[in-house]
C-alpha cells in the first residue's frame, strides 16, 4: 500500500519538476546566445534631486526575447549568476553603459550613470584591467561612472574588496551600495570601504510614510550615511507622500516610477536635452 502511494507521489511530481527543469534549461540555452544575437539592451532610469532635476541615471538590463517577449531581470539574472553567464552579461552591461556615457557627453548632456556589478564579476581576476580596456575603448569619462554593488560582495573578502575598489577609485570611478539595509550591514565593514553612496532599498521606502518601523530604519540609514559622509539615493519612490517624507529628512536623490521608469536611452537623453534648454532659458 505504502509503496503504491509512494510511487503515485513520484509519478505526480515528476512531470511538473521535469517541466520546470526543461524550462530552466531552455532559458539558459537562449541566454547563452542573447548577447551575440543582440537581444539585450540597457535601459536608463533617472535619479532626480528635490527640484526634480535629473542628476544621474541607473542602467538596467533588458532582454527582448524573440518568442518570450521582454524577460525581466528577476528571471534571468539569477540564472546568469548560477551558470557564470553573468560574467559575459556583466561585461556587456559595463561596455554598453560606458558607450551611453560617451554618447551623452558627445550630445552635450554629460551625466553620471550607474551600472550594477555582480560579486562574481567584481572578484574575477582581471576585472580592473577589463574596466580599463572598456573605458579606453569607449572613451567614457570614468569620473561619471558609478558601480553599484551589494553588501554580499564583502563577505570574507574585505581585503580584496577594499583593494579592488581603491584601484578603481583612483581612476575616478564611484561606488554605491545597492539595496542597502537588506543584507549584512556591518558598520565596521562599511567604514573601511571606499564607497561614495548608499541606495536605500525600495522595500523600506514603500511603507515609510505610514510604518514607524520603516521610518526608523530610514532615519538610521540616513544617520549612518551622514556620519560616513555618503550620498544617498532612495530607490522605488512611487508616490508624492514617499517623496515628501524623504525630502523632510535629508538631501538625497530619488529614483522611482514617480519620476520616471527605466526606458530606452534615447528617452532619457531627450529629457536631459530638454532640461538643459529649460535651465539656460531661466538663468
Ligand atoms: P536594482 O539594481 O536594485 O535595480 C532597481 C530595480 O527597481 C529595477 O528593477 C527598477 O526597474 C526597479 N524600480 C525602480 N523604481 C521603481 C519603483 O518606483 N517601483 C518598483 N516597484 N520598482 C522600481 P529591474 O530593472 O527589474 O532590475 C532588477 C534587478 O536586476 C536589479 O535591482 C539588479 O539587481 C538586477 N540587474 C538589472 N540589470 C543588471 C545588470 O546589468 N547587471 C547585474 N549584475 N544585475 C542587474
Ligand atoms: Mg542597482
Ligand atoms: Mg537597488
Ligand atoms: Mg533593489
Amino acid at each position: 500500500q505504502a509503496k503504491e502511494a509512494g510511487r503515485d507521489q513520484v509519478r505526480f511530481f515528476e512531470p511538473e519538476m521535469q517541466a520546470r527543469v526543461e524550462a530552466r534549461f531552455a532559458l539558459e540555452g537562449d541566454l547563452r546566445h542573447a548577447v551575440e544575437r543582440g537581444e539585450l539592451q540597457m535601459y536608463l532610469q533617472p535619479q532626480v534631486d528635490a527640484e526634480g532635476q535629473i542628476q544621474a541615471a541607473e542602467a538596467l538590463m533588458r532582454w527582448q526575447h524573440p518568442q518570450r517577449g521582454l524577460v525581466p531581470p528577476s528571471h534571468f539574472i539569477p540564472v546568469a549568476e548560477e551558470t557564470g553567464l553573468i560574467l559575459e552579461l556583466g561585461e556587456w552591461a559595463m561596455r554598453e553603459t560606458c558607450r551611453l556615457l560617451a554618447r551623452a557627453e558627445a550630445a552635450g548632456t554629460p551625466i553620471r550613470m550607474a551600472v550594477n556589478v555582480s560579486p562574481r564579476q567584481f572578484h574575477r581576476s582581471g576585472f580592473i584591467r577589463r574596466v580599463r580596456d572598456i573605458l579606453a575603448e569607449t572613451g567614457a569619462d570614468p569620473t561619471r561612472l558609478t558601480m553599484e554593488v551589494t553588501e554580499g560582495l564583502v563577505i570574507d573578502r574585505i581585503h580584496q574588496t577594499v583593494a579592488t575598489m581603491s584601484e578603481l577609485r583612483a581612476l575616478g570611478v564611484h561606488f554605491s551600495i545597492d539595496d542597502f539595509g537588506t543584507g549584512y550591514s556591518s558598520l565596521a565593514y562599511l567604514k573601511r570601504l571606499p564607497i561614495n553612496e548608499l541606495k536605500i532599498d525600495k522595500t523600506f521606502i514603500q511603507d515609510a510614510p505610514s510604518d514607524p518601523n520603516d521610518a526608523a530604519l530610514i532615519d538610521t540609514i540616513l544617520a549612518v550615511a551622514a556620519h560616513l559622509r555618503l550620498n544617498v539615493v532612495a530607490e522605488g519612490v512611487e508616490t508624492r507622500e514617499q517623496a515628501d517624507f524623504l525630502t523632510r529628512r535629508a538631501p538625497m536623490l530619488y529614483q522611482g516610477y514617480l519620476f520616471g521608469r527605466p526606458e530606452p536611452a534615447e528617452g532619457l537623453l531627450e529629457r536631459l536635452a530638454a532640461q538643459q534648454v529649460m535651465n539656460s532659458a531661466s538663468s
